[in-house]
């Protein structure tokens, strides 16, 4: 299953946010067995959310993640984007709109919130495609958004990162679980690090990329670093299967061929 993740907001564009939500998705996502093609942060302008949601499916991508844009103010766009590049009509949707009234009334209770009434404002976050299935949320107020159409699955969760990762391990987790396990084309993915014993990437690399031509299912990256007589630059070997025993194999196999071919250059 192929992924990728918009990071929607303005704060991620201008520097003020830093894009964790990506970077903790990304590492659940790979873990699960989704191989991850693309991460893009886009501004909350409804026509370019739009347009990254149609993008990356025209990229083949089978599992599309938003995260950001589901609030209660106007530059929150996403699921309006959403319905846009699905071609459906946005509605309120009645048992997203019975999360959101059930969570300013215990808010109301708590004396968190002045009224428990909805406003046009709660009500906008039930708002959601045709045919969307709203998620739960354990936290804070706006429901996230779950979707498959065509065999491609549609999330979206809330930019707050404790409201995203509680609606991720809380509903999407089992739902991305069993449709990995049903389509069978979830894919391990296993690394391990090995010091090269080089300190210039430049004449590491040949040495590198013998090693990853000659074996299957492997990438090898040379982590760079800097310049200086007491460098030992390390080399990521990445290894990934069908299953767990297929790209161990593949990981021993890579990284005894990479010690091997880096000692006898060491030696030459
Ligand atoms: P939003 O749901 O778009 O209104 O975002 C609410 C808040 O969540 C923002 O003001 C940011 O502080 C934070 N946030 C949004 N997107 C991200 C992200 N990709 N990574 C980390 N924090 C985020
Ligand atoms: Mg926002």
């Amino acid at each position: 299953m192929k992924g990728a993740i918009i990071a929607v907001g303005r704060e991620i564009l201008t520097g003020k946010t830093l894009d964790t939500n990506s970077h903790w998705l990304a590492g659940e996502l790979t873990a699960m067995g989704v191989w991850l093609k693309r991460i893009c942060a886009v501004d909350d302008v409804l026509e370019e959310i739009t347009g990254e949601i149609s993008y990356a499916f025209s990229l083949g991508i089978d599992l599309l993640i938003t995260t950001g844009g589901l609030g209660p103010t106007r530059d929150d766009m996403t699921l309006q984007a959403w319905a846009q590049a699905l071609g459906r009509d946005l509605e309120l949707h009645p048992r997203a709109l019975e999360m959101v009234e059930e969570k300013y009334r215990t808010l109301h209770t708590r004396g968190y919130v002045t009224t428990p009434h909805i406003t046009p404002e709660r009500e906008k976050m039930a708002r959601m495609p045709e045919g969307a299935l709203p998620l739960p949320n354990s936290v804070g107020a706006a429901p996230g958004m779950f979707l498959e159409e065509e065999g491609r699955v549609c999330v979206a969760l809330p930019g707050v990162p404790g409201e995203m990762k509680a609606i991720f391990l809380e509903e999407v987790v089992p739902r991305l679980s069993r449709l990995l396990e049903k389509k069978g084309n979830g894919r391990v993915l296993l690394q391990e690090t090995v010091r090269s014993g080089f300190r210039d990437e430049s004449l590491l690399w040949p040495l590198v990329r013998q090693v990853m031509d000659e074996e299957e299912g492997v990438y090898l990256k040379t982590l760079a670093t800097r310049f200086g007589p007491d460098v030992d630059l390390e080399v990521r070997v990445e290894a990934w299967g069908e299953d767990e025993t297929q790209a161990r194999r593949r990981l021993e196999r890579a990284v005894e061929r990479l010690k091997e071919v880096l000692q006898g250059a060491r030696g030459a």
